[in-house]
């Protein structure tokens, strides 16, 4: 007789083997995003009152106030970015540190920031738990990027900009890719901007998206 610790792990893989196939269904069909998210425990991500919901299709509240994306939406955003094994990529807004997670698996190097220290502590510790070492963290206001480590290839911003990220562009390689949700409102437009080797970025509409807001400077806690 199968133990619990059997039976729970392979009830695991099985849920999560059946978000990677939604996923695919849904149009993320990269392979490198798809084994990325495939071979990320999103259980170690979600605070404990969420574990057994880390492989349902949808954003869960994590400490701070702040959201762990959805699957589909990570998957649909990395996919977007179109890194490169070479790629030195950029994201703004850790949280959790999931889609950075996804991003070092398909990246050289990954610089990351984000405004609550807390999340980036635990966001930290889960990197070193993973062993995942091509990831730069800053604690910091995101929506000023990383001046001293610019130009990106690609740009992930993961908090909804009010408008276009002009600071971010101007950190982006002339042929590089950023994407991120742009809006005001509750509902933003998920925009990829793509560079034409000049310094000209061309905006895409993706889709439609629910993003927490990028806010200015760093959060005060207690
Ligand atoms: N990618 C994350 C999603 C986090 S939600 C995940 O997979 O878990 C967005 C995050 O952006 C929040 O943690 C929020 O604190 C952060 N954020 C918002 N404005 C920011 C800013 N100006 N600089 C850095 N991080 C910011």
């Amino acid at each position: 007789m199968a133990n619990d610790d059997t039976e729970t792990g392979e009830e695991r893989d099985a849920q999560l083997a059946r978000l990677v196939l939604a996923l695919r269904s849904q149009g993320v069909t990269d392979p490198a995003v798809l084994a990325a998210i495939e071979s990320t425990p999103r259980e170690l991500f979600t605070p404990d009152l969420f574990k057994e919901r880390a492989f349902e299709d949808s954003a869960l509240p994590i400490a701070c106030g702040q959201t762990i994306s959805q699957p589909f939406i990570v998957g649909l955003m990395s996919q977007a970015l179109q890194v490169e094994p070479r790629s030195r990529v950029l994201e703004i807004g850790t949280g959790s540190g999931y889609q950075t997670t996804i991003l070092s698996k398909l990246a050289r190097l990954v610089y990351t920031v984000e405004r609550y220290r807390t999340l980036m502590g635990e966001a930290e510790a889960r990197f070193k738990q993973l062993g995942l070492t091509n990831i730069v963290t800053r604690f910091g206001d995101g929506g000023l990027g990383w001046p001293e480590q610019a130009p990106f290839d690609r740009i992930l911003v993961t908090a909804a900009a009010p408008d276009a990220p002009k600071a971010l562009l101007s950190q982006l390689k002339p042929s590089g890719i950023l994407v991120a949700p742009v809006g005001k409102g509750p509902v933003q437009k998920l925009i990829r901007y793509l560079g034409d080797g000049n310094g000209v970025f061309r905006a895409e509409v993706m889709t439609e998206v629910r993003f927490v807001p990028l806010l200015p400077g760093v959060a005060k806690e207690p």
